[in-house]
C-alpha cells in the first residue's frame, strides 16, 4: 500500500529525509509475521515533539499509525497495510538513574540489558520481561513485563510510576508527580489516574498512542556491578557471585511442587523462581539443537515430575546461610531433589548469569529439538492475590493429559507434558502459569492441524473453570473473554473511542471502536 504524498511530504518536512522511508526493502522487513501486511511507512523520530507531529498529522490525514519500541514480537506488527509504523530507535537515552528513590527513567529504545547493567553498579536492580533482556525497559512495552525476576522485583503493572504520553490524538500528558512536581516517582493522579487508562495487568500494545517516556521502580542487588563472564557468546563461562545459589529442584508430584512453591513465597526467600519444566531448563542451557538433544537424553528422564528453577541471592554470609537452610528444609518436606546437573557450579552460575540477565528465552520457547515450532499457548496472571498461583496452576493442570497425549502421538517432542512457565510475582502475592506447547513436530502436517485446536480447548478451559482469562490481544479475543468478565470489552471500547476519537492509534492487537 501506498501512503499519501501530501502526508508523507509533510512528515518528511518534520523528520528530514532520511528518516523517513517508503522503500519495499525496508517496508518488507519491519513486519515479524508472513501474514502481517507490511507497514505504508516507516518513520523514525528522535523526540516527543516529533512524535507529537507525526500522531497529528496522521489524524489529519485519517491514517493509521503503531509505535514499536525494539519489535521483538508480531504485537507491533501493523493491522492494516496503510498504517505507519514509528519507530523510536533514536529516542534511546537513559534519563535518570534515581538511587536514592529507587527508580529509573527511560526511553523506548533503551534495552533492559543496558539499564540493568548501569543499575547494577549502584547496588540496584530493574525487572526485566521474560522476552529477554534484549527488549525494551520501558515498562509500557512490554505485555505484561513478567520475568524471571518477579519474584522479588514484581512485574510491569506495579513498577509502572510516572510516564509521558502522546495520546492517539497528539496530545502530551505528563502523569502523576511529573505533571505537579516534574518528578517521576509517581504515576498517580493528581484527581482520577490515568495509569489504569494507559495499562492494566497487560498494556493496549501500541492501540493507545505514544509512550515516549516511562518510569520504573528499582529494587536492591546484593550481588556485584557486574557479571564476570569469560569466553565467547554463546559459551560464556560465568563465576557464581559470593551469597548467591541457583538449582533446579523436581519433587514427585503437582502438588507436592506446589506446596514447595508457596513456601518459598511465604518465607520470602526467593531471588528467581520459575517452574519450568525440564525441556525448557535444557533448551535455555543449550547452544545448539544437538546439544540440547544430548541433555535431553541425559538428564531427562532423572525428572521425577514438575520442578522449578530457583536462585538465592544473600545481602550477607548470615542471611544466606539462613535462606539456604530454609530452602533445604521446603525441599526435604516436600520430597524435592536437586537435579545433578546443577551440582557443577559452573552450570549453576552461568545459568545464573542467562536468568538474571534473560538470554535465552527464544531458545526456550521456539526452538525446542523437534523443530523451531511452538504452538497453541494458554496464560493467564492473577495479580494482588494469594491464591492465585494455585488457582493457574489448577488450570494449566488440567491441560496437562491434552500435552501428554500429543507427546504420546508424536506431534510434540518434549521431555515433559508440564508446563513450562507456573511463577510466583512478589513473593506470592501474583501468580502466573503458561502452558506453551513447544517443540512441535515440524514435518507433521497433522500434528500443525490437532495443536491448532489446542488453543480452542484452553479459550473453553478458561472460561468454564471459571480461571480468569488468559492474555488477550485483538478484537476477537477481547469479545471473546469480555462478557465472561464484566463486560470489560465495552468499557475498553468507550476508552478507545474517547481517546482516539479519528482511530488514528491502530488498534489491531489492542481493541477497535467497532469490534
Ligand atoms: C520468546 C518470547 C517470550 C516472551 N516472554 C514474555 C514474558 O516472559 N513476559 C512478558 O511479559 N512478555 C513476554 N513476551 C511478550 C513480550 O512482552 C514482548 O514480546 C516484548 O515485551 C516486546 O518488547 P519490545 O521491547 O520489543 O516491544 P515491541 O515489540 O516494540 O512492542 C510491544 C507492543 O507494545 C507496543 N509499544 C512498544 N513501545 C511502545 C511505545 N513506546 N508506545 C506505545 N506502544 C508501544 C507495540 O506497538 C507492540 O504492540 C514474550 C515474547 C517472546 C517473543
Amino acid at each position: 500500500m501506498t501512503i499519501n504524498n501530501a502526508l508523507y511530504k509533510a512528515l518528511e518536512d518534520v523528520l528530514g529525509p532520511e528518516n523517513i522511508s517508503r522503500d519495499p526493502v525496508i517496508k518488507g522487513t519491519n513486519s515479524q509475521f508472513k501474514t502481517s501486511p507490511e507497514f505504508a511507512a516507516i518513520v523514525l523520530p528522535k523526540d516527543t515533539k516529533e512524535v507529537q507531529a507525526i500522531v497529528r498529522l496522521c489524524n489529519r490525514y485519517q491514517t493509521p499509525y503503531k509505535a514499536t519500541s525494539t519489535h521483538w514480537l508480531m504485537y507491533g506488527d501493523p493491522g492494516s497495510p496503510q498504517t505507519i509504523k514509528i519507530d523510536l530507535r533514536r529516542m534511546n537515552k537513559i534519563l535518570e538513574i534515581n538511587e536514592k528513590n529507587m527508580y529509573a527513567v527511560v526511553e523506548p529504545y533503551v534495552i533492559a540489558a543496558e539499564l540493568q547493567a548501569e543499575v547494577m553498579k549502584r547496588g540496584l536492580l530493574c525487572n526485566i520481561t521474560g522476552a529477554g533482556a534484549n527488549c525494551s525497559a520501558l515498562p509500557l512495552a512490554a505485555h505484561a513485563n513478567l520475568g524471571q525476576l518477579s519474584i522479588s522485583c514484581s512485574w510491569g503493572e506495579r513498577n509502572q510510576l510516572g510516564f509521558e504520553w502522546v495520546t492517539p490524538d497528539g496530545e502530551i500528558v505528563r502523569s502523576g508527580a511529573l505533571e505537579s512536581l516534574d518528578e517521576w516517582f509517581c504515576g498517580d493522579g493528581p484527581g482520577p489516574s490515568l495509569r489504569g487508562i494507559i495499562r492494566g495487568d497487560q498494556t493496549p500494545l501500541g492501540g493507545l498512542g505514544v509512550y515516549t517516556k516511562a518510569a520504573q521502580k528499582l529494587y536492591h542487588w546484593p550481588g556485584p556491578p557486574a557479571f564476570v563472564n569469560e569466553g565467547v557468546s554463546p559459551h560464556y563461562v560465568s563465576q557464581m557471585p559470593a551469597n548467591f545459589l541457583l538449582g533446579y529442584y523436581h519433587f514427585p508430584s503437582v502438588q507436592l511442587q506446589e506446596n514447595a512453591v508457596m513456601k518459598v513465597g511465604e518465607s520470602e526467600i526467593g531471588f528467581i523462581l520459575m517452574g519450568y519444566n525440564i525441556s525448557m531448563v535444557l533448551a535455555n542451557m543449550a547452544t545448539s539443537n544437538i546439544e540440547e538433544r544430548e541433555l535431553a537424553r541425559k538428564w531427562g528422564p532423572q525428572v521425577q515430575g514438575p520442578g522449578f528453577i530457583i536462585a538465592l541471592a544473600g545481602n550477607s554470609a548470615g542471611d544466606f546461610e539462613y535462606k539456604k537452610l530454609v530452602l533445604e528444609k521446603i525441599v526435604e518436606e516436600n520430597q524435592g531433589k536437586l537435579l545433578p546437573l546443577f551440582a557443577d557450579p559452573q552450570v549453576a552460575a552461568s545459568s545464573l548469569y542467562r536468568y538474571i540477565r534473560p538470554t535465552s528465552s527464544i531458545r526456550e520457547c521456539f526452538r525446542y529439538s523437534g523443530g523451531p515450532g511452538s504452538g497453541g499457548m494458554a496464560g493467564g496472571a492473577i495479580s494482588n492475590s494469594s491464591d492465585a498461583y494455585p488457582l493457574m496452576n489448577k488450570f494449566v493442570q488440567t491441560l496437562v493429559p491434552v500435552k501428554a497425549d500429543y507427546i504420546n502421538k508424536g506431534y510434540v517432542v518434549s521431555q515433559s507434558p508440564y508446563p513450562p512457565v507456573a511463577q510466583l510475582m512478589e513473593h506470592g502475592h501474583g501468580g502466573h502459569c503458561e502452558l506453551l506447547i513447544q517443540g512441535i513436530n515440524s514435518s507433521s502436517e497433522e500434528a500443525r492441524t490437532e495443536i491448532d485446536k489446542f488453543k480452542q480447548i484452553t479459550l473453553k478451559t478458561l472460561v468454564e473453570g471459571h480461571f480468569g482469562t488468559g492474555y488477550a490481544a485483538g478484537d476477537e479475543a477481547h469479545n471473546f473473554f469480555g462478557p465472561y468478565t464484566s463486560n470489560y470489552h465495552i468499557w475498553m471500547r468507550k476508552i478507545k473511542t474517547t481517546f482516539d476519537p479519528n482511530a488514528a492509534a491502530d488498534g489491531n492487537t489492542y481493541i477497535s471502536a467497532k469490534g
